[in-house]
This record gives structure tokens, sequence and C-alpha cells, in this order.
């Protein structure tokens, strides 16, 4: 990832209402089209200048050329209220992980945690993050399921992670494979493997069970077909079913 600060400049008018509102419109659009990360931007107002600070996957994220009918209905219209957009890259988020750099991938992975600010799509070759805009389109010309998905699992995520409030239906929803978010997560993992015809699997985690020797003999919860890896896949995944796209973990309790 990388850190950009968004600079609009007045040039004509110095209508701040309609400018900010814009402007808010136009990240949103920006981050449907995964062009840029997170949902939280600080904007300040500075003299002619109105700044933001966000997120971006790669350096060039931002290039026109991956901008969608949206992006450009504001920047035009941003153009029209006679203010200039400009972007400037101020360096590298050290704390993000890698962007794949492969070709074609074998294999996707939808995985995400309540701190992860990328996207929530993993090569399955290497590892690194897949900018949304990559892949096709899964929504209307934007990623809203994957984002709003992404988005609701790190809600459950966080719920799970805190253990006070709503902890069992927070893991409940990352575990279950019928849970709404499961299905959700599932349907997804569908649509990106018909769109790119890759193979897009979905993450199943699971916190607690009986014992490592018991856990280790869990069938595949969709078709009920031995999944246990000897290996395991990142240091993350023990269970992967190639069949149903399915990947779980030795039940963190006992692993
Ligand atoms: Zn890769
Ligand atoms: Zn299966």
């Amino acid at each position: 990832m990388f850190v950009v600060e968004g600079a609009f400049k007045y040039t004509l008018s110095h209508d701040t209402e309609q400018a900010l509102e814009t402007i808010d419109l136009l990240l949103g659009a920006l981050r449907m089209n995964g062009q840029i990360l997170g949902r939280e931007y600080p904007v300040t107002i500075d003299g002619e200048k109105i700044r933001t600070f966000l997120l971006i996957p790669e350096e060039n994220s931002l290039d026109e050329s991956r901008a969608n009918d949206y992006v450009l209905k504001w920047l035009a219209k941003l153009e029209n209220l006679g203010v200039e957009t400009s972007w400037g890259i101020l360096g590298v988020e050290p704390y993000s992980a890698p962007v794949c750099k492969c070709l074609r991938p074998k294999f996707y992975i939808l995985y995400t945690t309540y701190v992860s600010l990328e996207s929530p799509i993993r090569c399955g070759d290497c590892w690194g993050v897949v900018p949304l805009y990559r892949l096709p389109t899964t929504s209307g010309g934007e990623y809203v399921d994957i984002i709003s998905w992404q988005s609701d699992y790190q809600a459950c995520d966080t719920l799970q992670m805190n253990c006070s409030t709503g902890e069992r239906f927070g893991t409940f929803q990352l575990s279950k494979y019928g849970s709404s978010l499961s299905k959700r997560g599932i349907d997804i993992c569908s649509r990106i493997t018909e769109l790119t015809r890759i193979a897009t699997y979905y993450y199943l985690m699971q916190s607690t069970g009986r014992g490592r020797k018991a856990e280790q003999t869990r069938k595949c919860p969709s078709c009920g077909g031995e999944w246990y890896l000897t290996e395991p896949l990142y240091g993350l995944f023990d269970f992967r079913c190639d069949q149903c796209r399915l990947l779980s973990n030795i039940a963190w309790s006992v692993r």
C-alpha cells in the first residue's frame, strides 16, 4: 500500500459545501472501485485547497485508466465546479502486505481479518494481495458485494477478538459453513471463479476444537470429503477441499 495526498484546489468558485460533497462522492466511488482502501479519510480545508489522505494498493492505483463511470462522473463534476484534482504519493505504507505480481495466479483466496485494510483477495501462488480492480467487476460495474462482505466480516471478527459483546454470534458467522456471512462469501468466490476462470476459495475460521486429533479428522462441511493437508498452506490453512473450494484451520485452541 501507498499513502497518497489528494489535493482539490479551487480555481474558480469557492463553493466549499458543494466541493466537499462531491469529494465525498468521489472517494466513495474510488473505494467501491478498489482504487482506494479503508473507509476513513481525514479531510482538511487548507486555504485554497481541500486535502485528504488516502491509502492505495499500488503506486498507479489512481490512474484515470482504472476509473469507472462513477469515478469519471465525480471527477468531471469537480472540474465543472472549478476544482482541480491532483494526487501526490507520500510513500509506502510500511505495515502492508506485498501486492501479487503473478501473471496468472492458479487460485485466489477470499481472506481478511479485523485489522486488514487491504483488498480481501489473496493470490494462492504467492499470498500477495490482489487489488480488486485487477478482477472483472462483480456487482453493477463495481465491487460493492466484496467490499460490504469485507466490512461485515471484519465486524464479526472484531466481536470475536474482543470477547465481550456478541462473541458467539461473531464466531458463528466466521466459522459455520451455512452462516449468512459464509453464504455471501462463498457466493462472491463462485462469481470470481466464473468471471476469471481462476478457482477462488473461501476460508472458514475454526476457533475452538475438542483436541488436535479430533480436529485432524474433521471433514469438509460441504461435501463430507477428506480435506486435511499434511503441510499447512501459508502456515494458516490446514484443510482444503478443491471440489467445494473451501479452506479452514485446525482450531486455534488446539493448534
Ligand atoms: Zn501472486
Ligand atoms: Zn468439499
